[in-house]
């Protein structure tokens, strides 16, 4: 029997912001509803090839993309496509992707009814300023009330994204952010260190020298800060970017962290199985086109060997506070990381990146900041 967990990805929102290089930020429109007929066609295909009868799912993760954006009927019908392939475990997590200016009274109820029980609101950051230099449409008012709406609606489980490094951004803006942040009282917090891609907007303002980023120090303390922060208000600094008040760690998200199986329907969604990995086609008209073809839109398939298994189960256990386990690598894999890379694992100490307690390997307060020069080592 396997425990899978389900990714749902929407290509769609209402505008594209300047530093998006997520296959996403599609305009909503005719597309959309040829788009949802390909998810539910999508997942009865997949269903039938990788899924055995007693298969189980116990998280679920619609991501994007906004796809809250779809209407309560198309969100109904991949729901309902999902759970006749695969039954759900009671009570599994279940989260739903916003943006602020998607969420109305209506919508927060219906996404109840429809039985998410965990809401991302992705508000990347409370400064008027800042949000209108991403492109973003919503205020940091619309951020506070579409909160209050979903709890208003019951919803007892919500995430706020936000992001560290913004064109202009100090230190004080980001303390105002996290004032803002904690007064709502968020059961999780997602923090995204910026990355600015050459192709978009902001990648070419960067480049043009119209907007200068903030220094890497800079961006340093503002994440030390907010884990200190966190840390005050009760927050679990479980993962590199992500804290939790306790008993909200996010389900879905450990399964990628904890090398577990997952399926990813949509455009550019991702799957693993654990014997390979397979990605779909990028664009929704392609995706499209794919599943009315042959029921999937498989565009890339790799075998996950054991080296491969054993190389990401290192550097993604190593992005859970935690560490890893070498006891359980050990039994998993038949070896663990002191003895294979023994050389790098006393350089990685030496340098104060790492460090080894009760036989669990884990990341300094150093290491959270520079965790791509650790994970480099493994590879
Ligand atoms: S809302 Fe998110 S996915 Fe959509 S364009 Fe903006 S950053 Fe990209």
């Amino acid at each position: 029997m396997t425990c899978w967990g389900i990714y749902v990805h929407s290509p769609f929102c209402p505008y594209k912001c300047t530093y998006c290089d997520f296959d996403a930020g599609f305009r909503p429109g005719r597309l959309t509803g040829p788009y949802v007929a390909a998810l539910c066609r999508e997942v009865a295909t997949t269903a039938a090839l990788e899924l055995q009868p007693e298969d189980l799912a116990d998280s679920l993760y619609f991501g994007g993309g906004t796809p809250s954006l779809f209407s309560a009927e198309e969100l109904r019908a991949v729901l309902r496509a999902l759970t006749s392939a695969i039954p759900l475990v009671p009570g599994s997590e279940a989260t739903i992707e916003t943006i602020p200016e998607a969420v109305d009274r209506n919508k927060a109820e219906a996404l109840r009814r429809l039985g998410f029980n965990r809401v991302s609101i992705g508000a990347e950051t409370f400064n008027e300023q800042h949000l209108r230099g991403l492109g973003r449409t919503h205020s940091s008012a619309s951020i506070d009330e579409a909160f209050g709406t979903l709890r208003l609606a019951g919803h007892g489980n919500i995430n706020l994204d936000l992001i560290i490094g913004l064109p202009g951004q100090s230190a004080a803006d980001w303390e105002e952010n996290l004032d803002r942040a904690f007064l709502l009282r968020p059961e999780h917090i997602s923090m995204y260190i910026l990355e600015v891609h050459e192709e978009t907007r902001l990648g070419r303002e960067v480049k043009a020298g119209r907007v200068t980023l903030p220094e890497d120090e800079q961006v340093a303390a503002m994440y030390e800060t907010l884990r200190h922060r966190a840390g005050q208000e009760g927050y679990l600094h479980y993962e590199i970017s992500n804290f939790a008040l306790p008993g909200f760690s996010s389900i879905h998200n450990l399964k990628y962290w904890s090398d577990q199986p997952y399926l990813g329907f949509g455009s550019s969604a991702h799957s693993y199985n654990l014997r390979e990995r397979w990605r779909n086609r990028s664009t929704p008209s392609g995706y499209i086109r794919a599943v009315g073809h042959d029921g999937q839109a498989v565009e890339e398939r790799s075998l996950a060997d054991a080296r491969s298994r054993y190389q990401e189960a290192i550097f993604l256990g190593l992005r859970k506070t935690e560490g890893i386990d070498l006891a359980d690598f050990e039994r998993r894999f038949g070896q663990d990381p002191t003895v294979s890379h023994s050389a790098e694992v006393a350089d990685l100490i030496a340098s104060e990146l790492v460090v080894m307690e009760d036989r669990r390997l884990r990341l300094t307060a150093r290491g959270l900041l520079l965790s791509n020069e650790v994970f480099v080592q493994f590879v």
